[in-house]
């Protein structure tokens, strides 16, 4: 939003109230609650509204709701939030909050539905830019449905739809002047753009959004939810990895395969303890964070990684992927051999890989094949493996 003439911002935020209208009883929607506690993606709906304009700095709070759900609104709302007891009408409920505000004036004031919990910041951004040079301004979409008149049922007429607008929220206004507008106002209105204009003043349309629905029907809330859904997915950086490593056989007594010794009539020949199972993950990690391999990592020139355990080489790459934001969705191994068998062990190294991750057991999977004797595997010469990886960020909050 644009800042200017009004100071820095904290002034310009404290300059201006927002007005959350949640005093109805409206339970068309379903559960026999008030829309605005139903709850929609976990929370109250009244959370998810009271959040929207919190994520755009704008913490002057007018809670307006009905005596019966003061305990859980003072819950929700939280400190610094008002708390003002609606009226009888949607208009009794808006006035008493103006009128709770006129010890210490805001400049300008938001009032909206606290049944449109997916507001945007576009559109609220639209409305305080308007302010900027308006007395009045509010969100709205052109109709473009074709209209008609009816009645028991029958189309009577189609009607003109030009210049015809739906009407959202927030509606903004300077305070004062919507605070006389009520005061002069009698009779009942749809919205506080009625009242305006019944007082003269002129109103800017700014631009709504086909997402900034009003909660009403049961259906509404299963669109939101998909809505929020959409935004959710929009947030998060999901990221994949894939990893591929070959050991040679040596004689030996047993291969580490993913941190669990097996026995075998063979060892597994490399610089580390061999682990291929492991360092296929390993590389899988360091590949969705586009950090390269172990060998990057851990130099095989280096002799202190001589015989080194590989769990030091995963946690590495467990631990970058944190600190970068970054917690692994699931991962999946698969080794590729005739011998040793696998079977008896998966659980084993599941567990272990577990641990060595911190990640509940059911997020790796480990498994085998045989190559049914071809190749490399085919002839026992040695081990390979390939593993994925499924790394996941949440980069922003829920609006
Ligand atoms: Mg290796």
């Amino acid at each position: 939003m644009t800042q200017s003439g009004a100071g820095n911002r904290e002034d310009m935020t404290q300059d201006i109230a927002i007005l959350i209208v949640a005093a109805g009883r409206g339970t068309r929607a379903g559960e026999g609650m008030p829309k605005q506690w139903r709850l929609l993606a976990g929370r109250p709906v009244l959370a998810h509204t009271l959040a929207a304009f919190r994520a755009m700095g704008l913490e002057r709070l007018v809670l307006v709701i009905h005596p019966d759900d003061a305990a859980q609104a003072k819950a929700l709302a939280g400190e610094g939030a008002m708390i003002v007891m609606g009226g009888a009408t949607r208009r009794a409920s808006v006035r008493a909050a103006l009128d709770a505000l006129r010890d210490t004036p805001p400049r300008k004031v938001l009032i909206h539905d606290g049944a449109r919990p997916l507001v945007s910041p576009a559109v609220i951004s639209g409305v305080l830019e308007a302010l900027e040079s308006a007395l009045a301004a509010a969100p709205a979409l052109p109709v473009v449905d074709a209209l008609w008149q009816g009645a028991q049922g029958r189309v009577q007429h189609a009607a003109p739809r030009d210049g015809l607008f739906r009407a959202q929220t927030p509606q903004g206004f300077d305070y004062g002047a919507i605070l006389a507008a009520h005061h002069a106002y009698t009779g009942d209105a749809a919205d506080d753009v009625e009242i305006a204009r019944a007082a003269g003043l002129e109103v800017a349309i700014t631009d709504g959004s086909d997402d900034n629905i009003k909660l009403t029907y049961a259906a509404d809330f299963a669109r939101a939810a998909r809505i929020l859904a959409e935004r959710q997915a929009a947030h998060m950086d999901i990221r994949l990895g894939n990893g591929y490593d070959v050991h040679r056989f040596m004689p030996g007594d047993g291969c580490w395969l993913c941190g669990v010794l097996v026995p075998h009539d063979r060892a597994l020949e490399g610089h580390s303890d061999a682990d291929v199972g492991m360092h296929a993950l390993t590389d899988a990690i360091y590949g969705a964070l586009a950090e390269g391999d172990i060998g990057r990592h851990f130099p095989p020139s280096d002799p202190q990684w001589k015989g080194a355990a590989s769990h030091i080489f995963l946690r590495h790459a467990v631990a970058l992927a944190a600190a970068r934001g970054y917690r692994i969705g699931n991962c999946d191994v698969t080794l590729v051999c005739e011998r040793p068998k696998i079977g008896p062990h998966a659980l084993a190294m599941q567990a272990t890989l577990a641990q060595i991750m911190g990640l509940e057991a059911g997020r790796i999977s480990v498994k085998a094949t045989t190559s049914e004797r071809l190749g490399f595997t085919g002839r026992e010469e040695g081990i390979a493996a390939y593993a994925t990886a499924c790394l996941i960020a949440d980069t922003g909050a829920l609006p």
